[in-house]
């Protein structure tokens, strides 16, 4: 089984309101081959919501408490991350998914690159909190451009 972002099926999970469809992945979904996760929906944010970044460090940095998740607003929505991260990796280990395709840039998903936290849309090299956990937990993650390269 292979676990993938939701909104890579094209449910409308981002934080605007929209997806990112990839149409191999949505298809892969309807066939029973792939599960989706949405792991800011799973920790209990809402959709639409505000933008949020990681302050001070990535994904691995806020697994062991050195940086924080805030929203644009200065809202500090570390909690709702780390929950949404358990969550998905609880669905990984129930479908027993060997490959995990996260969403590049997200700051849950983002396995390459996440967003540097002064929301200017500058960004970095690093992961987002999901993508760390899983990466900890010994899974091979890809983002959707190395892993649809298969297909093309
Ligand atoms: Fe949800 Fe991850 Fe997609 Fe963001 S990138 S909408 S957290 S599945």
């Amino acid at each position: 089984m292979i676990l993938v972002s939701s909104c890579l099926a094209g449910n409308k999970v981002r934080y605007d309101g929209g997806h990112c469809l990839q149409e191999v992945i949505e298809t892969l979904v309807r066939e029973g081959k792939a599960v989706t996760v949405c792991p800011e929906v799973m920790g209990g944010m809402s959709t639409p919501r505000e933008p949020s970044e990681i302050i001070g460090g990535d994904g691995f940095d806020v697994l062991d408490g050195r940086a924080r998740v805030v929203s644009i607003s200065g809202e500090d929505v570390t909690e709702a991350f780390l929950k949404g991260a358990n969550e998905a990796l609880q669905v990984a280990r129930k479908y027993s998914a060997t490959t995990i395709v996260l969403k590049e840039e997200s700051p849950s998903c983002g396995s390459s690159l996440v967003y540097d936290g002064t929301f200017t849309g500058m960004k970095v090299n690093g992961h987002g909190v999901t993508a760390a956990l899983f990466k900890r937990e010994g899974y091979d993650v890809y983002n959707e451009k190395q892993w649809l390269k298969q297909w093309e």
